[in-house]
């Protein structure tokens, strides 16, 4: 028996900033070390999944590997159970200590309570080590009294007693490590990759996604390059005396900047981009402004979603979920969701977005809270679990906590945002604001690439010579709307007030913290607000 341990990837895909793997590296003394990854069709969201974000986590393995591989080693890449997977690793090697990094969801809870029972009935050591968010949810939940807090504005002050998040560790060092090679026997049981496969031999085929449109590279190599290119950003935004680059006047065209990716699979350390951008803010402002807490503001929503999951098995759905009101949605009538989910709602911002999503597997934030609000409150009344679904295969960021979170958020289903739907959910006058010469909607529907800007957002207006002319008469060349907007607008916010008054009666529960927090989380604000020079 030779020892040596097992570093479990399944999120935190790099090597900088995981203590996990440092755990698993320390005193090895020659004995062998085992990185691997197991596809057991859950893992890292492999469960429902479309093909871009498949790829997008094969690219991130692939990464991993070349890692190894310039170290002597590889990354094993095994098709199986994990308990399964590393029992034989004990039998094989009487590996010592097998070590990951926390998945805080509930969803992992079973399968990670198998592996720790298998290690439990091995004698290995099970070591778990939080890094993929800043703070351990627990921790938060019990620094508020054993609830996760309300409100995101209770969450920052729960988070401020506990203090700032820990700094990343070193990177990882492969020097000198003994890497592990499988037996014969371990090809017979299980299927085990020599090469990072593709999507095609996980059972992921394309639908209609076009190869050529996508702009995303999975991996710790890609993340940290972006990263930097997103300091640049970051930098003139600060030397400007602002802060949260993507949310002022949002680029829906430009190249991508955002890291939700990235950090979706840990392919960046969250730990390392928020030291980056506070060390950062530091150094433009030499301590002559405040409030730096604001500038990674964002990454904050994401602990806080994370920190509302974790007791809540039932989070990403409305029944038995303590936290989501149970609005009365209607049952999906004739194809209306098919529609929406294919981009053929006949409201050209809708269509463009939900076209952008299943051709790259990205959607800007405030184009999804558009389509999330038509799909939900906005417009067609339908359950966000719905929409949940959706998002969940095709997002290349899709996080379940995250996602779930914010579908509850914007449908006003739980976090209630209580908002005059109408203003901020019109798809045809958000798309006018935040695109007014239609190019978003030219490049991803190119049906009405001809038609005049001033019809674009609402083409069924245009004379039907004008539609003749740009080759797109509604009806014909492209839907005629799904529904009335101002009419399902007007019923709908009916409906919220009433939810509303009801829900003034009602005993604390999850909610925006107040109502400047709501037009700042549908990034709906021109520029956020400059910073305030430090009062002391
Ligand atoms: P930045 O503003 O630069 O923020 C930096 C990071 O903070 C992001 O990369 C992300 O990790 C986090 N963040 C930003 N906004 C939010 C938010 N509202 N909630 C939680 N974390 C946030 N984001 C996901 O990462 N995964 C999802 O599955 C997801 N689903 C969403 C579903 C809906 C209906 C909506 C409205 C939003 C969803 N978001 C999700 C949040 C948000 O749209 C993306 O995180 C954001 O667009 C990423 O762009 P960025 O990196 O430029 O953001
Ligand atoms: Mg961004």
């Amino acid at each position: 028996m030779q020892g040596g341990s097992a570093m479990w990837f399944r999120h935190g895909l790099r090597l900088h900033d995981n203590p996990a793997l440092h755990d698993a590296l320390r005193d090895l003394a020659g004995a062998p070390f085992f990185p691997v990854f197991v596809f057991d069709g859950e893992t890292a969201g492999t469960k429902l999944v479309g093909y871009n974000r498949m790829r997008y986590l094969l690219e991130a393995l692939e990464d991993l590997n070349r890692q190894f591989q310039r170290s002597g080693g590889k990354l094993i890449m095994v098709k199986g159970q994990p308990e399964a997977v590393f029992r034989r690793l004990w039998e094989e090697f009487g590996i010592r200590r097998l070590c990951f990094e926390q998945d805080c969801e509930p969803v992992w809870r079973a399968r990670d309570e198998r592996v720790a029972r298998a290690c439990r009935d091995a004698g290995v050591e099970c070591r778990e080590h939080v890094s993929h968010t800043l703070w351990a949810p627990d921790a938060v939940i019990g620094a508020n009294g054993g609830i996760p807090p309300l409100t995101y504005q209770m969450f920052l002050h729960t988070v401020a007693t506990i203090g700032d998040p820990p700094r990343p560790v070193a990177d990882a060092d492969l020097r000198g490590v003994t890497f592990g090679a499988l037996p014969r026997s371990f090809y017979e049981e299980f299927t085990v990759f020599d090469k990072t496969p593709k999507p095609e031999d996980l059972g992921v085929f394309l639908e209609d996604e076009d190869v050529r449109m996508i702009r995303w590279v999975g991996g710790e190599g890609a993340a940290l390059k972006q990263m930097d290119d997103r300091l640049v950003v970051e930098r003139e935004t600060f030397c400007r005396g602002s802060y949260l680059p993507t949310h002022g006047s949002p680029d829906l065209l430009g190249p991508p900047v955002s890291l939700s990716p990235a950090l979706r699979f840990g392919c960046l350390s969250v730990r390392k981009f928020y030291w980056a951008l506070q060390d950062l803010f530091q150094q433009v402002h030499q301590g002559r402004l405040s409030g730096a807490h604001f500038i990674t503001g964002q990454l904050i929503w994401r602990e806080y979603f994370y920190t509302m999951s974790v007791n809540n098995p039932n989070y990403g759905q409305i029944a038995g979920n303590p936290i989501c009101l149970d609005i009365p949605w209607k049952s999906p009538e004739g194809d209306e969701l098919e529609r929406w989910r294919a981009g053929r709602t006949g409201f050209p911002f809708v269509d463009a977005a939900m076209r952008q999503l299943r051709a790259e597997g990205w959607l800007h934030h405030v184009v999804r809270n558009a389509v999330a609000s038509f799909l939900t409150r906005g417009t067609l009344w339908l359950s966000w679990e719905h929409g949940l679904r959706h998002f969940l295969k095709y997002l290349l960021d899709a996080d379940w906590s995250v996602c779930a979170g914010n579908w509850m958020w914007v449908s006003s289903s739980a976090f209630e945002a209580l908002l005059d739907s109408g203003a901020c959910a019109c798809p045809v006058r958000l798309g006018r604001r935040l695109d007014p010469s239609g190019e978003y909607v030219r490049r991803y529907v190119p049906e009405l690439a001809r038609l005049p800007a001033r019809f674009v957002y609402e083409p069924w207006r245009a004379p039907l010579a004008e539609q003749q002319r740009a080759q797109c008469v509604v009806g014909r060349d492209y839907p005629a709307p799904l529904a009335d907007p101002a009419a399902a607008g007007a019923a709908n916010a009916r409906a919220m007030r009433r939810l509303r008054d009801a829900l003034q009666r009602a005993p604390p529960h999850c909610c925006p913290s107040d109502a400047d927090e709501v037009r700042r989380f549908m990034w709906l604000h021109d520029e956020p607000q400059p910073l305030a020079a430090a009062s002391d």
